[in-house]
């Protein structure tokens, strides 16, 4: 039912919310996993926490960076336990749900958990579509990795079951999108071209670049781009480079 969803851990460093996920996951009808840079991995304590889900854990994809881990996703959603600097569009998980459930044919989905003790660095937010934020009572709102991977996953089976049950799901993506969405690297390529052209254009000082691209970033995310016009973007951005390259 799930299989273009992964569950996406960064930098975990106890093992035993890996298996705690690994188990969450199995419950809900999910099955990929990827760990990014773990602190330890395989680990006994996983295997312990996973009661019987180490089949999960047995074929979790180990990877170095965040990139390798995005690779063929066009949907990414980041889940941040606080506010950020630059807010960003953020979900409740049922609205994660919602929207999800009305594009899932075409969407390759990674939802991105954090660190135990700080969570998701700015930057890696910020290769995110949507921010998914589970309303925990503000005075104590961080979960345990494994309840908060619990509570996505029981959110995304809902939807389903009531779409199952025949409830019409709210349509975000409109009704036949003729093209693909842009995957997680064609938007990464087509934002560092634009850093590129915009230093080279003296719109960008590196020196000094505050909060540009982040704010360009979020952009250009929320209008999901699909793959003509990310081209049609990177296309304007090689014909403006060429006019700032001395002509002979
Ligand atoms: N202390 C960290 C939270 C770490 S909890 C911080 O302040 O950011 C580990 C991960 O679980 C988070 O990075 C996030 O991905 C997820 N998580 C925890 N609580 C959450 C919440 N209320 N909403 C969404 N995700 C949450």
């Amino acid at each position: 039912m799930f299989e273009r969803v992964r569950i996406v851990l960064v930098n975990t460093s106890h093992p035993g919310n890996i298996g705690g996920v690994a188990r969450a996951m199995k419950n809900m009808g999910f099955s990929r996993l990827v760990l990014v840079d773990p602190k330890a991995f395989p680990d006994e304590k996983a295997t312990a926490r996973a009661s019987g889900a180490t089949e999960i854990l047995e074929r979790a994809q180990v990877v170095p960076t965040l990139d390798e881990a995005l690779e063929g996703c066009n949907y990414v959603v980041g889940a941040s336990a606080r506010g950020r600097h630059i807010p960003w569009p953020v979900l409740d998980p049922r609205e994660l749900a919602s929207e999800w459930l009305s594009g899932r044919e075409q969407l390759e989905v990674a939802l991105v958990f954090g660190r135990e003790d700080r969570g998701l660095t700015n930057e890696e937010l910020h290769r995110c579509h949507k921010h998914v934020h589970i309303p925990a009572d503000p005075e104590f709102s961080s979960l345990n990795l494994a309840a908060a991977v619990q509570v996505l996953c029981y959110e995304l089976r809902m939807a389903v079951l009531g779409q199952e049950k025949g409830a019409a799901p709210d349509n975000r993506w409109g009704t036949e999108w003729d093209i693909e969405l842009a995957s997680a690297e064609e938007l990464q390529r087509l934002f560092e071209h634009l850093e590129r052209t915009l230093v080279a254009i003296d719109f960008l000082d590196p020196d000094n670049p505050r909060q540009l691209m982040t704010r360009l970033r979020r952009l250009y995310l929320r209008s999901h781009p699909d793959r003509v016009e990310t081209n049609i973007l990177r296309g304007i951005l090689s014909a403006t480079e060429k006019l700032t390259q001395p002509q002979d």
